[in-house]
């Protein structure tokens, strides 16, 4: 069942997970030495920081689970989907080339690129900088 939408601080309608977002960090005290944790990077960040957000989806955004989100387009349904090709220098595909993709520092696909040279569908959550490493043709 749907929830009955309501207006955020920015005057659009938010989802749940925005507005109870809202609501829990805009009555919180001010704790100067809290940490919060951005549970999609695992990254801690100052508690306090999320006092200058204005709404629930950017403090959702900062602590990582924005994803939820249903009032945003950057929703489940509307992930980031990338897709490599290799091509050599006259525009052939590299088929059979060994490769990894990473996120940062985790490894979050790998394999061998088809007889086009393209890779596997890469789907995130957002857009993040992907990183391409060639091993070699098989
Ligand atoms: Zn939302």
């Amino acid at each position: 069942m749907k929830q009955p939408k309501r207006e955020d601080a920015a005057g659009k309608e938010a989802c749940q997970v925005c507005r109870v977002t809202y609501s829990v960090f805009s009555i919180m005290p001010a704790m100067p030495a809290a940490m919060a944790l951005n549970v999609e990077t695992g990254e801690f960040f100052l508690m306090d920081t999320l006092h200058a957000y204005s709404t629930g989806h950017d403090i959702a955004e900062a602590l990582g689970y924005a994803w939820a989100c249903d009032c945003h387009e950057r929703n489940a349904e509307q992930r980031f989907d990338e897709q490599f090709m290799l091509k050599d220098h006259s525009g052939e595909g590299l088929a059979g080339v060994r490769y990894r993709v990473r996120a940062g520092s985790s490894v979050i696909a790998g394999g061998v690129t088809d007889s086009q040279g393209r890779t596997q569908r890469i789907l995130t959550r957002d857009s993040r900088r992907l990183t391409l490493e060639i091993h070699g043709q098989v």
